[in-house]
Parts: C-alpha cells; structure tokens; sequence
C-alpha cells in the first residue's frame, strides 16, 4: 500500500486482499493474492479444484493465519484479528463443511448465532424466526437440524451466518450437494438479500454463479488469475485454459 491511498477513498473495497498468501511448509496453497470486494457485490469466486478458494476463505474468516499480506475490511487491517472479532466487525461466512449442532433444533442453531448481536432472549427468538422465514425454513424450527434434509441444512447454515448482521457474507460452495430444485431456491434467497450483505460465493455451480454475481474472479493453482464482469470472464481465453481437463467447464 501506498502513502497516497487516502485519496482514492471511493476505489477502497468492503474487503481488500493484498499480497496474500498462505503456504503449507514449502506448498504455495495460495501466492501474493491481491482481491478487492466493494461495498454491496455480489462477488464470485471460481476456479478448478484445489485453487486455493478455501483457503481464501479462512484466511478473511479468520480460522487460518496467513503467511503474508494484509486483509482490510472497511478500511480496517483485520489480518492478525481472531474470528470472533472479525465477526464483530460484520464479516461471517459459512463453510464447505458444515459447522451446525446437528442435535440442536433448527432454531437454537439461529439463536446461537442471534443471541451475540440482541439482547432479551424474546427479541432474539423473533429474530431467528425472521432469518428461518427469509431462508424458506419457517415451518422447519422444531426439527433438529439432523433431520433436514441436505438443501435445509445449507439454507440454515446462511440463517446462521446472517444472524451476526454481517456486512459481508462468505459462502463457501452453498449449492454442493443440492438437487437442481434446491439450488434454485437458494439462488433465490441469495439475490434476495439485502444490498448492505456484501456476498462473496465460491460456487462451482457456474449457472449459479453467472446469475447471481456482478464481479466474478478466477483463481488457479493458489493464484489470482483475473476478475471482471461475468461477460468479460466468460469471454477470458486464460479462463478456458485454466478450466481445460479440470472437473469444471466453462460453457458459452
Ligand atoms: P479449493 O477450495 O479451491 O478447492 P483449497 O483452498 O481447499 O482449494 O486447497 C488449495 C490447496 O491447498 C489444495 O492443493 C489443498 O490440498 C491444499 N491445502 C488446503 N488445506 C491444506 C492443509 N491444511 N494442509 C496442506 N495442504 C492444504
Ligand atoms: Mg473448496
């Protein structure tokens, strides 16, 4: 960073990445990454297996340190900050593996989430009830969350992450798993979101991610590849390149 970013104030993003990388002993799972997510995208990221979006993700959510590079939110270096400060600071993400209390009901898995941002247990309660409603889960809160089925458990994960008022939201291959049914009801409850959730959404489902994303950056082998609008990367030679013999296929 340079000493005169104070006046490009308008080009600073919600999240900022520079130089961020995070190596495991000599492998390079990511490399000098520098990635920035304006204040109300709809950001995706994409790439083959093993490019090292995950791991992005744990180190902006916090549950890896990074090995070099700073990571600003609003502004703010959070690089050294612990996960539930980062949440503090609006940032919550859900997890390619699911981290819900499968024996507690569907609404305790909210109010767990709820109950660090309201205080009095009702007001809390109605709050949960609110984000299940707006995830399509209103009739599901007596249940516990082993008995939905695998499409509710990823809608409860993004009712659990939207209950710390996040001004970011990372969603870490939602759709995996889902049946086409399913996915679309979660692309629904995505671009339904209000404009003040920011949404970063490593997808591999590329229809979800071409009708949802504004911005959409590729990585390959831990490295930004490049970012733009979805037209422009759709059209991106290195983006066929990348994909070539890979599981996932860019299609016109
Ligand atoms: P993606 O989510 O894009 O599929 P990941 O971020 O999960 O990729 O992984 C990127 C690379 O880093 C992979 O080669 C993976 O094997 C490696 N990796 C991820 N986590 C670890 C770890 N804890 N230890 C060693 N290697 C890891
Ligand atoms: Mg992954």
């Amino acid at each position: 960073m340079t000493d005169h970013d104070h006046d490009h104030d308008h080009h600073h993003g919600l999240l900022e990445l520079r130089g961020v990388s995070r190596h495991f002993g000599s492998f390079r799972a990511l490399d000098e990454v520098d990635l920035t997510v304006r204040a109300g995208a709809r950001h995706a990221v994409i790439g083959p297996n093993g490019a090292g979006k995950s791991t992005l993700f744990g180190l902006i959510s916090g549950t890896l340190p990074v090995t070099a590079g700073t990571i600003r939110v609003d502004g703010r270096d959070v690089t050294r900050l612990p996960v539930h400060r980062r949440v503090g600071l609006g940032v919550a993400a859900t997890f390619q593996h699911s981290s819900l209390f499968l024996r507690e009901t569907v609404l305790e898995n909210v109010l767990l989430a709820v109950v660090r941002r309201t205080g009095p247990r009702n007001a809390a309660i109605a709050r949960a009830h609110e984000l299940l409603d707006r995830v399509g889960l209103p009739t599901r809160h007596e249940l516990t969350a082993a008995e939905l089925s695998h499409g509710e458990r990823r809608q409860l994960e993004v009712a659990v992450a939207l209950g710390t008022d996040p001004r970011l939201l990372l969603l870490d291959e939602p759709a995996a798993g889902m049946s086409p049914a399913e996915t679309a009801r979660l692309t629904e409850l995505i671009a339904a979101l209000p404009a003040e959730v920011t949404v970063l959404l490593i997808e591999h489902d590329l229809d979800m991610v071409f009708a949802l994303a504004d911005t959409v950056t590729v990585m390959h082998l831990g490295r930004h590849l490049t970012t733009g609008s979805p037209d422009e990367v759709r059209a991106s030679a290195a983006v066929q390149t990348a994909y070539l013999g890979t599981t996932m296929e860019v299609t016109p």
